[in-house]
């Protein structure tokens, strides 16, 4: 469904009452107070992008674009109005009638191409040592979101991690890793810490060396045709290496590739919730595990716990690390990150992002845990700004410092 045509989900848009509940939800309206911000006045754009009473242009994308796609309003919808996959369609409206050059070349030409994406992440690292990063933010070359990522590690995660991981015991299962772009190219560090934990759990560990992107960063641009093509190159890559489970540490890729199943794209494999794995490994783990004596809390990723309702486990699998744990207030409530809002949006994503370091520093917690490496990357970013020594982590680095690693 998340692929459906506007006109096609014309009997759910029509459903909407303009009752305006998911504008108590919205965190993009609870900034901007405008009642063009609000999900009920994107459904009822949507309806007249449709009809053609709306004209396509940039004045229609710029609406749409003022969405972080956390869900929060079609889950509070009493009329069950899927607005995100609405919002998600106009998009592709609007990106089909007017194809930008930029845009297809980074995500089309770049994005669809493992070797183009480490080239150009080669080049950026490039950039950041020679100071040019900071020069064009500095000028006004780039735009702030640019800042987000912070330097590039020298190597992406892939390069250093073989294809296959025997388990560090007796191996009880064997689980495919799909490893997303953020984890790759940001955090090869949570990419390791993985794979050493699930070795340890007695996990055969396989990770295909040819994987291409999830399609996440596509579909919220609104260029859908490479999508299928993608999720059927990663679902054959699985199958080569005779994987019929796969888990990622990045919530937003598990959240997508559920939506390729239900598109019967990634079909014949079982998308696992790593946090549900571990706890399952853990119950049967024999070894010693040395209690953190940290204070952490847990920041609920919209695509993990709004998209895939996974809100216990990762807690669960928290306080099985000895951590002393506290509760933030709003957990659940989105970070501003998102993805591509963040850098469209870098002033807005930022009035969002406040109120969630806020939460944070309020629990007095020198850790907060997230199980999606782009909400580690905008809660990094906050509290650097912040001038806040509360580290950010991902679980699967905690665990592996819990463990006694063999
Ligand atoms: S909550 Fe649902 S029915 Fe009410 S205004 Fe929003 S989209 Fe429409
Ligand atoms: S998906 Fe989130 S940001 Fe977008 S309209 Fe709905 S509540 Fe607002």
């Amino acid at each position: 469904m998340v692929f459906e045509e506007l006109s096609g989900l014309k009997e759910h848009y029509l459903h909407c009452v303009r009752c305006g509940q998911c504008r108590s939800v919205c965190p993009v309206f609870e900034e901007v107070r405008n009642e063009t911000a609000a999900p009920r006045s994107k459904v009822f754009l949507a309806h007249m992008l449709s009809s053609g009473e709306l004209r396509t242009g940039p004045e229609a994308a710029a609406h749409f674009s003022r969405c972080i796609l956390c869900q929060a309003c079609t889950r509070e919808c009493p009329s069950a109005v899927p607005v995100h996959k609405i919002i998600l369609a106009a998009r592709f409206m609007l990106a089909r009638k007017h194809p930008s050059r930029i845009r297809g070349t980074i995500f089309r030409e770049i994005w669809t191409r493992p070797a183009l994406l480490n080239l150009a992440a080669g080049l950026i690292r490039c950039s950041q040592s020679l100071g040019l990063v900071k020069m064009g933010l500095a000028c006004g070359l780039l735009p702030p979101g640019f800042s987000l990522p912070g330097r590039l590690p020298r190597q992406p995660a892939l390069d250093s991690l073989p294809e296959i991981t025997p388990a560090a015991g007796k191996a009880t299962t064997r689980v495919g890793y799909f490893l997303g772009c953020s984890t790759n190219y940001l955090y090869p560090e949570i990419a390791g810490s993985t794979v050493s934990v699930l070795s340890q759990l007695g996990c055969e560990v396989v990770l295909p060396k040819s994987l291409k992107c999830c399609g996440l960063p596509l579909l919220e641009s609104g260029e859908l045709e490479p999508v299928a093509p993608m999720a059927l190159y990663n679902l054959a890559a699985f199958k080569r290496l005779g994987v019929n489970t796969v888990f990622s540490d990045c919530a937003s890729c598990t959240a997508t590739l559920k939506e390729l199943q239900a598109q019967q794209l990634f079909s014949g494999i079982e998308v696992l919730d790593l946090s549900g794995l571990l706890l399952e490994l853990l119950d049967s783990y024999n070894s010693g595990m040395k209690a953190l004596n940290r204070v952490a809390t847990y920041h609920d990723p919209c695509h993990l716990a709004g998209a895939q309702g996974i809100t216990l486990s990762p807690r669960q699998l928290l306080r099985r690390t000895g951590v002393e744990f506290r509760e933030m207030k709003d957990a659940g409530n989105c970070c501003g990150g998102g993805g591509i809002f963040a850098i469209y949006h870098y002033d807005l994503s930022m009035k969002i992002l406040n109120k969630k370091i806020a939460s944070i520093e309020e629990t007095g917690a020198d850790i907060v845990a997230t199980f999606c490496p782009t909400c580690v990357m905008q809660l990094r970013h906050g509290l650097a700004k912040h001038k806040g020594t509360i580290e950010v982590v991902h679980p699967v680095q905690l665990l592996a410092q819990s463990l006694i690693l063999a």
